[in-house]
């Protein structure tokens, strides 16, 4: 479905285009509105996107973030060199301001769009994110593909963690963009390029690439092989590895094939050999048992030495499953992992090592205090969002034989929730539930405060920032109900 739409609201005469949901897309918009009026058009699922960052997952993806960004990596670090399709991720590091305006213009296949005189035309082109979408300028010939192609190998793959990336349909959304012929490719990072041919030539190259590895990862798949086999074979052909726009400085060929695999078969390899393994303890004590703790550590040391810092990874680990505080062998862990970084081009696998080395080496990440303007931020998500990522922090032996229901009444939303703990489970539901035991009232910020631990509970009770029936003889009963969850990183 194409729709025409002719802006006329003048109160916003820039406006402003999401092409996916990242925080390198979407953050800093009031730095340019202030009072964010203004129109921000997005793909009909951005704003769902956008969402999912306060979530369930939050936690481990903070902290695999953190290490893929190099974000506890001192600036002038050896290896912290850039991120590969740009300098550094500046919110990381303490720069900007991370404001957000919501989208408010949105579509799901096409858009036709006039601002200034310029027609622009949005097409949803699902890749590098289910929301990507790219700009055509049909007069100037331009198109911005968002982050769907930049100079390198496409990051198929992310180290942080995401949901599975589909080569096939980001293969064809690079077709949409081949089919305009377009004279000018303008990629979200890394440089334009200009010229009918070279735009075409490289938009073939990327694609190529994209069903290449796909291909002929299920090619191995159906052979029979394995992920680590796989990683071994599926390697780009001649005229494909050494191309500019293929060199890996962000995605990487290697993840891309585990997560193809993934993707279509799951964890199992096939092999019932790894149906259910050996426990770590058990791989531990078993090759201690053989070689003993000196043998094993002077051959990771030897290892290392000899410039084979992946067998020496695994050699160590066999130590540290049994002893994880073994100062010996986390020391050559580390060292093995910085090794490797610094061979590394590609900055998230680099940055990755070595952030981990330096935790190895007793450096505990940096904890940020809540500012203000993050909890802005943070109150522009979903209430439910914060609740419902509570069912996943629940202690099952804190929670055994309990059966209580806490009631939510966000007040400057008018929004209610329950959460029921009943046996090691958590039951969120999207309601309120006139029997529970526990009511509180509360604002979307006064909460966030009050669980990342800014603000304290009977302090917040006797200014009125948070209402419990039954008031003061009820709060503990509300701090034991949450004292069942681990506490909010
Ligand atoms: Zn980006």
């Amino acid at each position: 479905m194409v729709l025409w739409e002719e802006r006329s609201r003048e109160a916003t005469p820039y406006p402003d285009f999401y092409t996916h949901n990242h925080a390198d897309h979407i953050l800093g918009g009031r730095g340019f509105v202030p009072d964010g009026d203004i129109d921000v058009y997005a793909h009909e699922s951005t704003d769902s996107y956008i969402n999912r960052v306060i979530n369930k997952l939050r936690p481990i993806i903070t902290d695999r973030s953190s290490r893929m960004f190099g974000n506890q990596l001192v600036k002038g670090d050896l290896g912290l060199v850039n991120a590969g399709i740009g300098p550094v991720l500046n919110a990381g590091h303490g720069g900007g301001t991370p404001t957000l305006i919501r989208p408010n213009k949105t579509f799901s296949e096409t858009l036709k769009v006039t601002v200034s005189g310029v027609k622009i035309r949005l097409i949803h082109a699902p890749g590098e994110t289910n929301d990507q979408l790219f700009v055509y300028l049909p007069d100037k010939q331009v198109v911005m593909p968002g982050d769907n192609i930049y100079k390198a190998f496409p990051n198929l793959y992310t180290i942080r963690g995401t949901l599975y990336r589909d080569p096939v349909a980001w293969a064809k959304s690079l077709d949409k963009m081949r089919d305009l012929n377009p004279q000018y490719l303008v990629p979200s990072h890394t440089r334009p390029i200009s010229g009918r041919n070279e735009v075409a030539g490289v938009l073939t190259a990327y694609r190529d690439a994209i069903q290449f590895v796909h291909d002929q990862t299920l090619r191995g798949m159906n052979k029979g092989m394995t992920e680590d086999q796989l990683v071994e074979s599926v390697k780009l052909p001649e005229q494909l590895v050494e191309h500019p726009y293929l060199q890996e400085f962000y995605g990487s060929v290697e993840w891309s094939v585990r997560s193809i695999f993934n993707g279509y078969l799951g964890w199992f390899d096939g092999d019932a050999a790894t149906l259910s393994r050996a426990t770590e303890e058990e791989r531990g004590k078993g090759m201690l048992d053989l070689l003993g703790e000196e043998k094993l550590l002077s051959a990771a040391r030897e290892a290392i030495d000899r410039d084979q810092n992946r067998w020496a990874l695994e050699l160590v680990n066999y130590q540290l499953f049994v002893e994880p505080d073994h100062t010996e062998a986390k020391a050559l862990k580390a060292e093995a992992m910085r090794n490797i970084a610094h061979a590394t081009i590609n900055p998230n696998g680099r940055n990755y090592y070595l952030s981990q080395a330096q935790e190895l080496e007793g450096s505990s990440p940096e904890v940020k205090e809540l500012d203000e303007a993050t909890l802005e931020l943070l109150k522009t998500f979903p209430a439910s969002n914060f609740v419902e990522a509570m069912t996943v922090a629940l202690d099952t032996e804190k929670s055994q034989g309990i059966d209580k229901r806490l009631s939510f009444d966000f007040t400057d939303v008018n929004e209610q929730f329950t959460l029921h703990v009943r046996n090691s489970i958590a039951e969120f539901k999207q309601e309120d539930d006139p029997d529970a035991e526990i009511r509180i009232a509360v604002t979307k910020g006064d909460w966030i405060e009050l669980v990342t631990g800014k603000k304290g509970f009977a302090g917040s009770l006797a200014k009125g920032d948070l209402s419990v029936e039954g008031g003061v003889t009820s709060l503990p009963s509300l701090i034991g109900f949450l004292s069942m969850f681990d506490p909010v990183k």
